[in-house]
């Protein structure tokens, strides 16, 4: 692995650094796209659903922290505000067209840009519909956008938790994941959450959940049982591996939608 003096530096401090769950998913998914992306930082083509999902989950959690008192039109506000700042500044960062990713038939830079001011303002608008609708649901404790440092055999785990629920047809707590984009076919993230949450703030979180802006609604309720030891296993081996410079490529499927694809030499095309 050749890196020049800055990548050095931003290598040596990935090796000792706390691991997300995004990190390890991205290391397990493609090694190269890790090293390309936070150790060699080669520009990246961006997509427009991120600031999208950064504003309506700021938005969201504005709303809960204030005690939902927010109207409709301040929320949209916010989203607006929001989502603007950041795509302005990204923008100003990435102006060129051919360095954002289309969205089904909306090319990036402008339509899928535009699109999404508007797809965000519907998201967090049911956002306000749906806590109307189910106001036994309510956020348990204050715990909205909580942080947890949870140490797994030797690897300090970093992560935060969008809402843990109250819900009296429910047994106990439940954590929940607010998703802008597609539902999740796997819950390792949720698993996660429960096994910090139970851990560190004795929650007693049995079951977790999504609220999907796609739908406007959660998703079924999924029994949580986290297993510890995979955890131990998941995280110790990517930390290893970061710490032994192993960046492998897994070129696939992922290549399509990989931000650091203009950069890669092992890049296969669907
Ligand atoms: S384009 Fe494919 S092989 Fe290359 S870094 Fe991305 S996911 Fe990995």
């Amino acid at each position: 692995m050749e890196l020049t003096d800055d990548e050095q530096k931003r290598y040596d401090s990935y090796v000792n650094r706390a691991r997300s769950y995004s990190q390890t998913r991205q290391w397990y998914e493609c090694g190269h796209a890790f090293l390309l992306a936070r150790i060699k930082r080669v520009p990246e083509v961006r997509g427009a659903w991120l600031e999208q999902g950064v504003a309506v989950h700021a938005v969201i959690e504005d709303f809960e922290k204030g005690g939902r008192k927010l109207s409709e039109d301040q929320l949209r506000t916010k989203y607006q505000e929001r989502y603007s700042g950041m795509i302005n500044a990204s923008l100003d960062k990435q102006p060129n067209p051919d360095m954002w990713f289309n969205s089904g038939p909306y090319k990036g830079l402008p339509n899928d840009i535009e699109r999404r001011y508007q797809v965000g303002q519907e998201q967090v608008a049911s956002y306000l519909r749906w806590t109307q609708d189910h106001p036994e649901q309510r956020i348990w404790k204050d715990a909205v956008e909580i942080r947890f440092d949870l140490e797994l055999e030797g690897v300090t785990v970093l992560g935060y938790i969008d809402q843990v629920v109250t819900h009296e047809k429910k047994k106990g707590q439940g954590v929940r994941d607010v998703k802008t984009g597609l539902k999740p076919t796997e819950h390792t993230q949720l698993e996660l959450y429960t096994l910090a949450l139970n851990e560190l703030y004795d929650a007693g979180v049995e079951w977790g959940d999504y609220w999907l802006g796609k739908t406007g609604r959660t998703s079924r309720p999924i029994p949580m049982s986290p297993d510890r030891s995979k955890f131990i296993e998941w995280f110790g081996k990517m930390d290893a591996g970061v710490k032994a410079g192993d960046f492998r490529p897994n070129p696939g499927e992922s290549c399509a939608r990989c931000p650091v694809q203009m950069s890669c030499e092992y890049r296969v095309d669907a």
